[in-house]
């Protein structure tokens, strides 16, 4: 173990937990595969800092179109419904100029409530978000930046472009189908943000060693450098051990979160990428 490897403090805040009835105001395509759905509702109190923050967003059964989600408890605590199927799955929140709240879904095609709901998505359909229940800040101290991820962190990777100080020191690794998809966050590239687009081609998403290369043939400059990874599991993991194990950084400054997974609905993002080393 490499004692010396620097480590970085990010602050984690906590939010008031809040339901929100919202309801479809409209949706464009903003790349080929990348949908994004305006969305009305009280959004007050909404508060989201930090740039890996996600919602749980519940969706009406695809058969019966009945929407159920949790509420708050008059104590404040959540009151899960009985007896009833709860279908959530986790996405990242945008807000908008005018304070809508925006969600950027991925069509991925492979089936799933979330992905099918998007794809056929029109305006006045209703979802409840819940969250988000707390918020964890941008590192503090660190020189540089590697961001990576696919196409289901495309919105988590603008928040973090967004977030970082316009001089901060960022290298993006973003994984997409082709250049089509590259629209999403070009406008965000500048000087001291370079991003590297990964071009699947045909093969299918999560089946590539791309993020992984990527992060191998990464510049690293002197000072403490701070890396960022979401997307599928199982292509993160080779990621997360090459950082952790091989250049033996400290787990401060690395996170690789498991957005989905391969063959997997719904999956779990606390789940560890990497099983054999759950510490992070
Ligand atoms: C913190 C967090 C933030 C996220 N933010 C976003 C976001 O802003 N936008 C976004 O699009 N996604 C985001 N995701 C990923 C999203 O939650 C998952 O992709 C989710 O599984 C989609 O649900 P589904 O109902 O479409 O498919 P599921 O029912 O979960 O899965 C059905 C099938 O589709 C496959 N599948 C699921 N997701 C993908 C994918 N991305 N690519 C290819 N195949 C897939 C599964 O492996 C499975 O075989 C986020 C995840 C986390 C944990």
């Amino acid at each position: 173990m490499n004692l010396t490897s620097p480590t970085l403090t990010r602050e984690r805040v906590r939010h008031e937990f809040a339901v929100r009835p919202m309801t479809v105001t409209g949706w464009r395509d903003i790349t080929p595969r990348m949908r994004r759905v305006t969305l009305a509702g009280p959004m007050e109190g909404f508060v989201s800092t930090g740039p890996g923050d996600h919602v749980k967003v519940f969706f009406p059964h695809p058969v019966t179109g009945e929407l159920h989600a949790p509420r708050v408890a008059p104590d404040g605590g959540i009151e899960r419904p009985q007896g009833v199927e709860l279908i959530s799955r986790d996405y990242t929140p945008l807000v908008n100029d005018r304070g809508e709240l925006e969600l950027d879904f991925f069509l991925h095609g492979d089936g799933g409530p979330a992905g099918d709901w998007a794809a056929r998505v029109s305006e006045g359909d209703q979802i409840d978000v819940a969250g988000p229940r707390g918020s964890k800040l941008a590192p503090t101290g660190a020189d540089w930046f590697v961001l990576g991820g696919d196409e289901s962190a495309l919105p988590a990777l603008s928040r973090w472009l967004r977030i970082l100080p316009e001089t901060a020191d960022v290298t993006v690794l973003a994984e997409v189908h082709d250049a089509d998809d590259e629209a999403y966050l070009a406008h965000l590239a500048g000087q001291n943000r370079r991003i590297t687009w990964l071009h699947r081609g045909d093969a299918l998403p999560g089946t590539t060693a791309l993020l992984e290369d990527a992060a191998r043939a990464v510049a690293r400059p002197g000072g403490v450098g701070f890396f960022w990874f979401g997307g599928e599991a199982g292509t993160l993991k080779p990621v997360r051990r090459y950082l952790r194990r091989e250049l033996e950084l400290d787990a401060s400054t690395v996170e690789c979160s498991g957005y989905w997974k391969r063959g997997e609905a719904n999956h779990d993002h606390h789940a560890p990428v990497d099983p054999e080393d759950p510490e992070a």
